[in-house]
């Protein structure tokens, strides 16, 4: 892996510096957290961010031209996730379609799905929710239970949804259910493409300490959905989703973020005159090689990928070490900042509450040791 980048790379990420400081509001420059549209106003601001980018040929550059993208190697997305996360996000949810379900709608999609969904990805126009997460599967997807029942050409959805970010703005639902009723673990499941406003989809958020409506339970009840809907073969839709997962592990360069937070707090800790307390300064240092250790190791998977390589298990220790050097500056945060970063609305404290969440959303931290022990280490399962 050669880590440098090249002068293309670099004139690109200080254009695109320039642009988000042009275009985002001055707040999300001081304070970069990930905003989640929770309304209309939220959405048309991300709409419309999104409409910019692509009119310079940046939301999805990337892609093969076909399907609206430029043929641009797979760093240039991974500078612009940079920039990007360095503002808290300013695409919202359209973050996930460019990186894993725009590309699972390629591999998998029907020649219709694929103009339909990646023209509208493409422009910039559609937002997506996640519908995994069951109440009693999370880390064991597998055991998921929603069911969508053949009857003709279409399939009658009922089952319930939980933790299912961004919806208050999703137009679509990627969601994963059981096609075979006889089926279980990961055999029988299908993939369908949905439309949130589906008749018979209820929405219901769940208010928590991190933001009140980042996520929802989202329940099916009688959701009529076209055969034409299914996303690659049905009961076999396990390999596309083990795809998309494995996309989704380093598709969010948190660590951007993390590293500018860990500046910020090293200024703050320097100018209280407390860079010579060793236990800021040891905590200060460890959470930045951490940071570092993390942006090196996804750089590695993102490698792969750029070199069209199969997935290997690198992906589960790049998401480990972020999620470490996540909590890592976000106790530098608390420590230097005191209670002062504990008032509600302040980055300490909204920083502190999402580094609890990283090591659960997208699969969590102990499932990815357990992958570590088993596929990297080669331990015996316990
Ligand atoms: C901020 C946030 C956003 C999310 N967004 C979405 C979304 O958009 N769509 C979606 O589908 N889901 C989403 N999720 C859900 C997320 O994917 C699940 O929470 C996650 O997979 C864990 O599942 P669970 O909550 O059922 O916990 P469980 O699987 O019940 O795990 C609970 C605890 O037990 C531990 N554990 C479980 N099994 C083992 C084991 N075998 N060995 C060791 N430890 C184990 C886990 O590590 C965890 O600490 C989100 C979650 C969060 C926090």
């Amino acid at each position: 892996v050669e880590f440098g980048w090249s002068d293309e790379e670099a004139q690109f990420r200080a254009g695109l510096a320039e642009f988000v400081h042009a275009e985002v509001p001055a707040e999300w420059l001081e304070h970069p957290q990930p905003r989640l549209l929770t309304n209309a106003a939220d959405k048309a601001q991300a709409r419309e961010f999104a409409g910019k980018l692509r009119d310079r040929g940046w939301l999805v550059p990337h892609w093969p031209s076909e399907h609206g993208g430029r043929d641009l190697p797979t760093w240039q997305f991974v500078i612009l996730g940079e920039q990007m996360w360095s503002v808290g996000e300013p695409r919202g949810s359209q973050y996930m379609s460019v990186n894993w379900i725009g590309p699972t709608i390629m591999q998998w999609g029907t020649e219709e799905q694929k103009r339909l969904h990646l023209g509208l990805i493409a422009d910039g126009n559609s937002f997506w929710c996640q519908g995994f997460s069951e109440p009693d599967a999370g880390s064991d997807l597998g055991n998921l239970r929603t069911a969508a029942r053949r009857d003709g050409d279409e399939y009658v959805v009922n089952g319930q949804k939980i933790w299912t970010s961004h919806t208050p703005a999703a137009d679509w639902c990627f969601l994963l259910a059981r096609t075979d009723p006889q089926s279980k673990g990961t055999t029988g499941i299908s993939i369908l493409l949905i439309p949130m406003d589906t008749p018979g989809i209820d929405v219901r958020p769940i208010p928590n300490v991190a933001e009140a409506a980042a996520f929802a339970e989202v329940f099916f009840t009688d959701v009529r959905v076209p055969v034409s809907a299914r996303l690659g073969p049905e009961n076999g839709g396990w390999e596309a989703i083990r795809g998309a997962l494995q996309n989704e592990r380093v598709g969010a360069p948190r660590w951007e973020r993390a590293s500018l937070l860990l500046d910020h707090v090293a200024a703050q800790a320097k100018a209280q005159g407390r860079l010579g307390d060793p236990a800021i300064s040891r905590l200060l240092g460890e959470a930045k090689a951490s940071c570092e250790a993390a942006r090196l190791l996804a750089y590695a998977v993102i490698d792969e990928r750029a070199k069209a390589q199969p997935a290997s298990p690198q992906a589960y220790v790049a998401r480990a070490a972020m999620v470490r050097a996540e909590r890592l500056v976000a106790e530098a945060l608390m420590q230097v900042q005191g209670v002062d970063g504990l008032v509600d609305g302040e980055l300490t404290a909204e920083n502190y509450f999402s580094s609890l969440t990283a090591g659960v959303a997208g699969g969590s931290y102990e499932i990815q040791l357990n992958l570590i022990a088993r596929l990297v280490l080669g331990l015996p399962r316990s």
